[in-house]
């Protein structure tokens, strides 16, 4: 069931659009089915659990972080993370350098840590994140300098939760143009390439949108 699925999306992915298998809640075994099927890149939103994960699996798998993350919980992620794609503020952007700075976890976190930062762009409350224009308005040319530890490598945001496509289209597009903005403005930006955009419901709408990457969880994991 998870081999079917993993392959129905890969197969009508965009070739240069990843998948991200959204695993968290999932036992180990669920994992292993689509490690066995060749999926290598997953993600988890919970610090504990993802940790838990990491050093339970293979090591080749890529991890990737998407949910909030609190300061006091970095240690249970950095050391196997890959990339982050939910920092929500310049506290977090902060403390993850300072952590990585720190001389005491040099060999614990050899290379940058990747991030992404979330936009709030669907209509809940709730939704953490920068606004677009905070994300408009941040000294972009600076950061490489600011955040050595740091790789700035794009942006994700989640569309709002509905079932009228043209609500979600029209925040994918928002994320698209603002992502398109800084990096027309910022041309020095090297490693500003990636879009994470897309889940189990609207995953089709962020591929029309630019998606680099779909965070897929359910359609995965759920029998459809
Ligand atoms: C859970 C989650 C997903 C996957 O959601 P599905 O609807 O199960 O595909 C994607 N992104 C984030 C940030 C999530 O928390």
């Amino acid at each position: 069931m998870i081999k079917d699925n993993i392959t129905r999306i890969l197969a009508s992915l965009p070739q240069g659009v990843r998948l991200v298998a959204v695993s968290k809640f999932r036992p180990l075994e669920e994992l292993a089915q689509a490690y066995d099927c060749g999926q290598r890149l997953f993600a988890e939103s919970r610090p504990l659990e993802f940790e838990k994960k990491a050093l339970a699996l293979p090591k080749d798998i890529e991890w990737h972080f998407i949910g909030h993350l609190q300061t006091n919980k970095l240690r249970n992620v950095l050391p196997y993370v890959h990339m982050i794609h939910s920092v929500d503020s310049i506290h977090l952007l902060e403390a993850i350098e300072k952590w990585c700075a720190d001389a005491r976890h040099s060999g614990i976190r050899p290379g940058k840590v990747k991030v992404l930062l979330e936009v709030h762009i669907g209509a809940e409350e709730t939704k953490q994140g920068f606004t677009p224009g905070q994300v408009l308005s941040l000294p972009w040319d600076e950061m490489g300098a600011a955040y050595p530890h740091i790789e700035i490598c794009g942006l994700m945001g989640m569309a709002t939760h509905s079932s009228d496509e043209a609500l979600i289209d029209k925040d994918f597009a928002l994320i698209e143009d603002l992502f398109d903005s800084v990096a027309q403005a910022h041309p020095s930006l090297e490693h500003f390439s990636q879009l994470s955009i897309g889940m189990s419901d609207d995953w089709t709408v962020a591929v029309r949108h630019g998606a680099t990457m779909v965070r897929i969880g359910s359609a995965i994991f759920c029998p459809q």
